[in-house]
């Protein structure tokens, strides 16, 4: 940890599970603090917070439905006691747009109120969310978005998905030319096929999904979180900091 300098802060959406919890911890390890936010898990959220803690770091918990617009002025607020409260401060410098469920839906039986949740949780919500918090993100900070490999090639049963993901790939590249002037940067995050809670667990549950994602990716198997968080992270440091308005996708090679 770097103790010269006080701590860079990161906001994590969907931080108490899977890659949102990587992300925290590979955070952590480069001494930046970190706040998670979780929908319903708060228990394994406060476990994040409290493993961050063993390590030497600062970390706190917040509830948040990305899908509910109406609900991210209160959530502003709550952020800026626990910023004031913990770190004396009014702002964080990188906001992690992370939080999301998994949905396969084929395209001819996709119902409206399918694609409405996908589009509020990956789409409409992260959009207003980070104009809600833009006041509270430190100038020459940063966002990363996450999308999915599956924006640039396909796979049956996620046109909803996929599409949400591709519109915050556009967002990434906008929210960079707007927010330049600041200097925050914008990127976004593109991972393969992860074993977590993602789509109910399939791919790290189900032996034969697991070995065909292997079998179509150059380095021959499924991602783990641990071959994310670090990726996010790296995004947070100077040492990226001429990198902007990017998609990298971190897949393993995957559908090539
Ligand atoms: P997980 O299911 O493991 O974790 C999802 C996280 O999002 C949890 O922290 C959950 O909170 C939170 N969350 C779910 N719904 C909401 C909501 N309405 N409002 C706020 N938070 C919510 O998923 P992953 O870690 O695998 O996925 C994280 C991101 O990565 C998503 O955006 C996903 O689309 C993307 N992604 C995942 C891939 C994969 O194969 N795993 C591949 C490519 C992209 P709680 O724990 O409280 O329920």
């Amino acid at each position: 940890m770097n103790t010269n300098h006080p701590s860079k802060i990161a906001l994590v959406t969907g931080g108490s599970r899977g890659l949102g919890k990587n992300t925290a911890m590979a955070l952590a390890r480069k001494g930046v603090d970190v706040v998670v936010t979780y929908y319903s898990q708060k228990a394994e959220a406060e476990e994040v917070v409290r493993e961050i803690e063993r390590q030497g770091g600062k970390a706190a918990a917040l509830q948040l439905d990305t899908s509910l617009v109406s609900s991210f002025d209160a959530f502003a607020a709550s952020l800026r006691e626990v910023l004031t409260a913990i770190w004396n401060r009014d702002s964080f410098d990188y906001l992690i747009n992370n939080a999301g469920i998994g949905m396969n839906t084929p395209f001819p039986s996709t119902t409206e109120e399918q694609f409405d949740t996908l589009m509020n949780i990956h789409f409409k919500g992260v959009y207003f969310l980070t104009q809600r918090l833009l006041p509270l993100i430190a100038d020459n900070g940063g966002i990363v978005n996450i999308s999915t490999g599956l924006t640039r090639f396909s796979i049956e049963g996620y046109s909803a998905y996929a599409s949400m993901k591709g519109a915050v790939e556009v967002m990434t590249r906008y929210w960079a030319k707007e927010l330049g002037k600041r200097g925050i940067r914008v990127n976004a995050v593109a991972p393969g096929a992860i074993a977590t809670d993602f789509g109910g667990g399939t791919l790290r549950d189900n032996p034969n999904v697991n070995a065909h994602i292997a079998s179509i990716t150059a380095l021959g198997r499924a991602g783990q979180p641990d071959d994310i968080g670090g990726v996010i992270a790296s995004l947070c440091t100077d040492e990226m900091g001429w990198v902007n308005a990017q998609r990298i996708e971190a897949s393993g090679g995957m559908v090539l």
